[in-house]
């Protein structure tokens, strides 16, 4: 593989998919750098309703469609992951396994789940504490389970848990959500949802697997709930750690931008969920792409 690339995205999710297929189609080499499996957070979706033109589409469809089309453009991709970014007229992008080369960079990388924080929470993951309903509810037919989270995704994976498990407590340390208003209207319209507003989760109890759930509501009452699965959904934590000496981050780690996705280092980009922005959807990590890809074509043809 050649070791130099006009431009060099890391993350194949939507919005890095989107970049290397606009760069290519403006006829610029393109490698993709992703360090797990194309799609992003996205693949684990069961039903796509917000993306135009094909509603009801699975994100794994939806997400190898824009792969094929990726790999069908000509653009190089190689699973790795990428470190650190060393700044220059050619940049390095330096990966677990080794170093590449580009003369522009898209930073795509996305987000990662946001932990509860709760003792125990890591070591029972895989043993009843999830970070993906549509991956892990099957598991959980007829049983109990929590969700916690008051956004969307929350919403979502309790109205599909719904569908499995015997009981979905939703537990969320507000009184009101930050998701739709329908899905809300939704849940309460299912029998076996319990709402546990104004509530965390404050302890963890396992044997071997997890039992039941401690949980402290806002006033400080305790109660112990019996579940064997647990489905965190508290948002998650955009990943541009390892870039930092290259972008501006804000107080919560997204990466400073304008709608040009455009860095305080020339040449370097960033698109999708990672960068600081009102809207997170699949509609705007497409959208970033395409942005991203101009302004780095446009820069190409600057230097
Ligand atoms: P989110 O909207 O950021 O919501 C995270 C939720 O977790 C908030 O309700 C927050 O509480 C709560 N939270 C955060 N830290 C917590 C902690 N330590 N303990 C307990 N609760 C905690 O995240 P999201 O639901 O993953 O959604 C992310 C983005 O994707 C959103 O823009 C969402 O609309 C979008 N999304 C869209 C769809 C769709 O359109 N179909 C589906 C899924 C997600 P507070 O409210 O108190 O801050």
């Amino acid at each position: 593989m050649e070791k130099l690339f006009d431009v060099v995205i890391i993350g194949a999710g939507t919005a890095g998919m989107t970049a290397a297929i606009y760069a290519r189609r403006a006829s610029k080499t393109v490698l993709l750098i992703e360090a797990k499996s194309y799609g992003g957070q996205i693949i684990n979706t069961p039903h796509i309703d917000n993306y135009p033109a094909n509603p009801g589409i699975s994100g794994y469809d939806f997400a190898t469609a824009i792969f094929e089309q990726v790999k069908a453009s000509g653009a190089e991709i190689v699973f790795d992951k990428a470190v650190n970014i060393i700044d220059g007229k050619i940049k390095k992008v330096l990966t677990e396994n080794g170093e590449y080369e580009g003369k522009a960079v898209i930073i795509a990388t996305g987000s990662e789940n946001r932990k509860l924080g709760v003792e125990g929470e890591d070591m029972l993951v895989g043993r009843g504490v999830s970070y993906c309903a549509t991956c892990d509810g099957a598991f959980f037919r007829g049983k109990k389970v929590a969700v916690v989270g008051g956004g969307n995704t929350a919403l979502e994976d309790a109205l599909y848990l719904s569908d499995i498990a015997e009981t979905v407590y939703l537990i969320h340390r507000r009184d009101g959500f930050r998701g739709d208003e329908a899905t809300v209207e939704n849940l309460k319209n299912r029998k076996n949802v319990v709402f546990v507003l104004n509530s965390r989760v404050t302890k963890l109890t396992a044997e071997k697997r997890l039992k039941s759930i401690e949980v402290t509501d806002n006033d400080g009452n305790v109660t112990e709930i019996e579940v064997n699965g647990l489905f965190v959904a508290v948002g998650r934590i955009p990943e541009n750690q390892n870039f930092s000496s290259v972008i501006e981050l804000d107080p919560a780690g997204y990466a400073v931008s304008g709608e040009d996705c455009k860095t305080k280092t020339p040449g370097i980009f960033v698109a999708g969920d990672n960068r600081a922005k009102e809207l997170r959807q699949l509609v705007t990590a497409a959208a970033d792409g395409a942005a991203a890809a101009t302004e780095a074509v446009k820069y190409l043809n600057t230097i």
